[in-house]
């Protein structure tokens, strides 16, 4: 198979689990995954699975960052806050969505790693941070969209309280060993609004920054 060839599979292999949006589509076109799989596993970039990174973490399965990012309904205006770099793979997808985009990993190996790759796709509107993402970015919040990719049991509160008015959060929530909902979270002028959308899985949520240099 050449290279066209794999990427029209892709794209349908998208299409047939529901990722409709053209914008969506066309960031999904855009951003090769390849580069964000190191070694081994980069020659399956094109296959619709979560596949292993660096520090026992994974790169989400295709479909699953298309519908994500498609329930979080960005527009070219939004600031984001994704949680969650790993490969930095999401991340670059909303680069071409939003107008600026933060992401943060505990792990400051993946962090350096995405953003090498970020320099070298020129994506100049993402700047990614080692820091605990339970806490969100307080120094650039508040957020019009926040992207959670690792599973709390609850949505944490810091990043309720950086989320606009009007803004919406898509994160994955339930135990780690146990079945997770993405859910969305709206926060109107009264309140948040809750919708849950499909049955997930997603590594946990973990607390403080590893030490892994
Ligand atoms: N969005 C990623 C996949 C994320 S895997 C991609 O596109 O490749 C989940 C990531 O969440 C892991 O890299 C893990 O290190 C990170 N993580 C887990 N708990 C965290 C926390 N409290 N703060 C920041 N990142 C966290």
């Amino acid at each position: 198979m050449d290279d066209a060839e794999r990427k029209m599979q892709f794209l349908y292999a998208l299409r047939s689990r529901g990722v409709t949006n053209a914008a969506v589509l066309t960031a999904m076109e855009q951003i090769d995954r390849a580069p964000f799989i190191r070694g081994y596993f980069a020659e399956r970039a094109y296959e619709d699975m979560p596949l292993p990174i660096a520090c026992g973490q994974t790169i989400s399965q295709p479909s699953v960052v298309g519908l994500m990012t498609q329930a979080l309904e960005v527009t070219p205006r939004d600031t984001v806050l994704e949680v969650g770099t790993g490969s930095g793979y999401q991340a670059a997808i909303l680069s071409q969505l939003a107008r600026r985009v933060y992401t943060v990993d505990r792990h400051p190996r993946l962090v350096r790693e995405a953003r090498e790759v970020f320099d070298q796709l020129g994506l100049t509107n993402v700047t990614a941070f080692t820091a605990d993402g339970s806490f969100g970015l307080p120094d650039q919040a508040p957020f019009d969209r926040i992207l959670v990719t690792a599973a709390a049991e609850d949505p944490p509160g810091p990043l309720l309280a950086q989320l606009k008015v009007g803004g919406i959060m898509v994160l994955p929530v339930g135990q780690s060993d146990a079945v997770q909902h993405l859910i969305r979270v709206r926060r109107t002028e009264s309140g948040l609004d809750y919708d849950e959308l499909r049955p997930v899985r997603f590594v946990p949520l973990v607390e403080g920054v590893a030490r892994d240099g």
